[in-house]
């Protein structure tokens, strides 16, 4: 059985989508940090960054190019944060890839 994340992609799982194109899909996070807390991930199955190589990166940097005007598309004109957690000190909790996007209130730093 694939993933959660592979499951909200396919539609198979519901989620309250953001975006969508061939390679990605941002969804709301089900309990969100901030006013604004929105999850970007690769369609592909990727563990996490640990699983970042040469052959699957590219999706990396689409992610990212979408960034902006998925942040521009929710009002987040003052600015926000684009956060990935990795493994069990990162505090990564589903194991596919993905990237917050937290925004709509000043975000504290260093993160705890
Ligand atoms: P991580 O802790 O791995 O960095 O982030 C996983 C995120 O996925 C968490 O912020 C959590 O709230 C979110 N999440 C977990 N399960 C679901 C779900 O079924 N639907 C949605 N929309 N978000 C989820
Ligand atoms: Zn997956």
């Amino acid at each position: 059985m694939s993933c959660l994340f592979c499951r909200i992609a396919g539609g198979e799982v519901p989620s309250n989508k953001v975006y969508e194109d061939d390679r990605v899909y941002a969804f709301h996070d089900i309990d969100p940090q901030a006013p604004v807390h929105v999850l970007i991930i690769p369609k592909t199955h990727i563990a996490g960054t640990d699983e970042l190589c040469a052959d699957n990166v590219d999706v990396v940097a689409h992610i990212y190019a979408l960034v902006p005007q998925i942040a521009k598309q929710l009002g987040l004109q003052k600015g926000y944060r684009v956060v990935t957690n990795c493994g069990e000190d990162g505090n990564q909790t589903v194991p596919h890839l993905h990237f917050h996007l937290l925004g709509g209130r000043a975000l504290s730093w260093p993160p705890g």
